[in-house]
Parts: C-alpha cells; sequence; structure tokens
C-alpha cells in the first residue's frame, strides 16, 4: 500500500470490510457496541484491539475508514477525524499546549484560528507571537529555546501567503517545538506538510474533502505517538470526534477528490491568467502564478497553487461591490473548495470583525476577493468574471 500513488491511496487506502463483503464502504450508524461477555467488556477497555470498538466518541468503523484514507493520503501514519476544521485546529493545540508555554505562529490566519490563538490560549497562560509568516528572518528571531510549539497556515486564507515550511519546520525542530500547520489551502492532493516536516496537519475536510458544499468535518494527522497519544485522548474525552455519516460521506467524495481539485487547480490558473493586468484590477494573486511575489517558492513546494485565487479591484469596497454584484456564475458565500464557484469579500464577512490595523497589516483591503473556482467550465467563468468587471 506504501507506493500507492494518491489517485490510488484516496480510493482505497484504509478500506474496512463486513462479514458481508460489500463493494462500497459500509456506513456504521452506531453510538456504541456490544461485546460478548462481560470478560470481552473488562479486556476491550484494558486495551483496544485493530478492529475493537466501545463507543462513536472514541472510534466508529466508518471513521476509522476515513482515517485511516486521510493519514495515507496526507502521509501520516495515522489521522483523527473531528466534527469540524476548527474541533481539529483547537483540539491540537489544546492537546499539545499548558500553561506557561510559548507558541509562535504566523500572523495572516484564518479568523477563527486567530481568535483560539490570541483569546483562548492566552487565557490559559499560553505566550503567543505573531510573526510575518513570509519572512524566515522573523521566524528565527521569534522562535525560542523555550517555545513549545509553533503554527501556520501552509497557504494562509485568504491572502495567499505561503510559508517556507521546510525552513520554519527546521528553526523549530532546532529547539524542540513542535509544529503544526493549517493546511485548508494547500489541498490533501498537493500537501506538502509531511514532506517538509510538519509534525501535525490539521485539515477543514468542510473544503476539498466534501467538496460539495454538504458536511463540516475536519482531522489532525500526525505520527501514532501524538495522534493516539494525547490528541486521542483530548479528543474523546471532550467530544469532537467526527459523526459517522459524514465520515461516510467523505469516503465517498475522497473517490473523485483527485479529479475535482486537479480540475479546479487548472481553472484557477486559467482565470488568473485570463485576468492578470486587468486594468480594473490592482492585483491578482495566485500562489503559483509568476505575479505572486513567493511563486519560486511556492512552486518548489507544490505541483500546483490550490484552487483559490485572491484579487484586488481598484476602488475599493464600492468598486468592488458592483463586481461582485454583476456576477451571475459566481455565488456570493463564504466557504471555498465548493464544486459551485465562490466569491468572497474578506473584509466584510470572514475578516470584519478584525480591527483596522490588522486588516490592513494583512492586506486585507476594501477590494480584496477571495476566489474560489468550481467544476464549472472555465470559460463560463472567465466571461462572468470579465462582464463583471466592465459593469464596475
Ligand atoms: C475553513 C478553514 C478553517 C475552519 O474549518 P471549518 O471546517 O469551517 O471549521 C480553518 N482554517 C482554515 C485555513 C480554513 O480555511
Amino acid at each position: 500500500m506504501k507506493n500507492w500513488k494518491k489517485r490510488t491511496k484516496a480510493v482505497h487506502a484504509g478500506t474496512r470490510r463486513s462479514q458481508y463483503g460489500e463493494v462500497s464502504e459500509a456506513v456504521f450508524l452506531t453510538q456504541g457496541f456490544v461485546y460478548p461477555s462481560a470478560e470481552a467488556a473488562e479486556a476491550r477497555f484494558e486495551a483496544l484491539g485493530e478492529d475493537e470498538f466501545i463507543y462513536a466518541r472514541y472510534g466508529n468503523p466508518t471513521v476509522r475508514m476515513f482515517e485511516d484514507r486521510m493519514a495515507s493520503l496526507l502521509g501520516y501514519e495515522d489521522a483523527f477525524a473531528c466534527t469540524s476544521g476548527m474541533a481539529a485546529v483547537s483540539g491540537a493545540l489544546m492537546a499539545m499546549l499548558k500553561a506557561g508555554d510559548h507558541v509562535v505562529s504566523s500572523r495572516a490566519l484564518f479568523g477563527s484560528c486567530l481568535y483560539v490563538l490570541e483569546d483562548i490560549l492566552a487565557r490559559f497562560g499560553v505566550e503567543i507571537t505573531l510573526v510575518d509568516g513570509t519572512d524566515n528572518a522573523a521566524w528565527d528571531a521569534a522562535i525560542r529555546p523555550d517555545t513549545t510549539l509553533v503554527f501556520l497556515e501552509t497557504i494562509s486564507n485568504p491572502t495567499l501567503e505561503v510559508v517556507d515550511l521546510r525552513h520554519v519546520c527546521d528553526s523549530a525542530h532546532k529547539v524542540g517545538a513542535l509544529v503544526l500547520v493549517d493546511d485548508a489551502m494547500a489541498t490533501p492532493i498537493y500537501s506538502y506538510a509531511a514532506e517538509c516536516g510538519a509534525d501535525l496537519a490539521m485539515v477543514s475536510t468542510t473544503k476539498h474533502v466534501d467538496g460539495q458544499g454538504r458536511m463540516l468535518g475536519g482531522l489532525i494527522a500526525g505520527n501514532k505517538d501524538l495522534v493516539r497519544g494525547p490528541i486521542e485522548t483530548y479528543m474523546k474525552h471532550t467530544g469532537g470526534a467526527m459523526n459517522p455519516f459524514t465520515a461516510w460521506t467523505h469516503l465517498k467524495a475522497l473517490e473523485t477528490l483527485d479529479l475535482r481539485v486537479n480540475q479546479q487547480s487548472s481553472t484557477t490558473l486559467a482565470i488568473t491568467e485570463a485576468l492578470d493586468g486587468h486594468p480594473k484590477l490592482n492585483a491578482v494573486r495566485y500562489p503559483t502564478h509568476s505575479g505572486h511575489p513567493q511563486h519560486e517558492l511556492a512552486r518548489a513546494q507544490a505541483e500546483s497553487g490550490g484552487t483559490v485565487l485572491a484579487l484586488e479591484v481598484k476602488g475599493g469596497k464600492d468598486a468592488c461591490f458592483k463586481f461582485l454584484n454583476a456576477l451571475e456564475l459566481f455565488t456570493i458565500s463564504n466557504n471555498f473548495a465548493d464544486a459551485k464557484s465562490i466569491v468572497t469579500h474578506p473584509a466584510t464577512t470572514t475578516h470584519q470583525r478584525l480591527p483596522q490595523d490588522q486588516k490592513d497589516l494583512l492586506g486585507i483591503s476594501g477590494g480584496l476577493v477571495r476566489l474560489s473556482a468550481g467544476l464549472e467550465d472555465a470559460g463560463d467563468l472567465i466571461d462572468d468574471l470579465l462582464a463583471a468587471l466592465d459593469a464596475i
């Protein structure tokens, strides 16, 4: 199984069949499990065998199939599936940290990640230092001998900043700090977290894995010692385990993940090229495109820049809203990686609550649009965007 390519792993890895030999993965919608005897129950509570379960908050066969398949796809030994991406991020942080610890994190973060670090963890006595994630020297200066953990988004949401992951991992590991990455934007198909040395990768499976706007889900991947040690212990007692029905829809969605992500990525690049240099735009940003200030790093780290691009409309919020409202095919929403193409105005939605000085620091301007390419025809999407830019 180790030598399988990602496309094969996404279809087959982790499959467990029941005694009926079903072809499609079974959904075990059960909270609990029965024991053949009192002795068997006692033994199972003492130590769990490979195919033994106790309670769905601890584990479930359908969820376990999904965890094994995702771990294989991401290149990690094991994974724990959670109710959402934020349950994964907050669970991993809470499981690994204690009062007095020092965390270094990139500043360009998803709004809820920033809240967990700056508000929740700070309340429990964890010291946080935020750095410009694109600046290797800033990471080196902020990581101290007593730093316990480093956190970052491999590609930041919504500004698409790229972190030199190998450099940050080396710098963190020199002082014995763990590296946790939020890998949502990189996509599980193009993820490079494991090969660059990140200890734990958290994924919002709400995004590319579901890919069809239905399910919330998340996952924490890493080596067995961490995942079945502190992570599982924290998650099983605090109640963030994934629902078996979600795991089942995710397993079926994984069968088409590679097809979808490849198609959506090539459409995103085609849109970037079509809009690059447009007179109504200040900038178009896509990690691996030559117009992105870090495209060389992005290309060295990943085969593709993913399924999201950022653009900045000239004329600020007013012009930007005219553009958004003139779109016919793109829907205005706040998710990404859906089969339907989506535009988001971060300054007034996902990042509305950030103070203006923080928005300025992160480049979340009134003209910034996050664009997620879906599975529609690329030419139709480009026509829609060009017509809406004309309408400004
Ligand atoms: C969406 C997202 C999350 C949160 O995921 P949910 O599944 O919505 O909880 C966390 N981090 C990043 C970078 C995201 O894009």
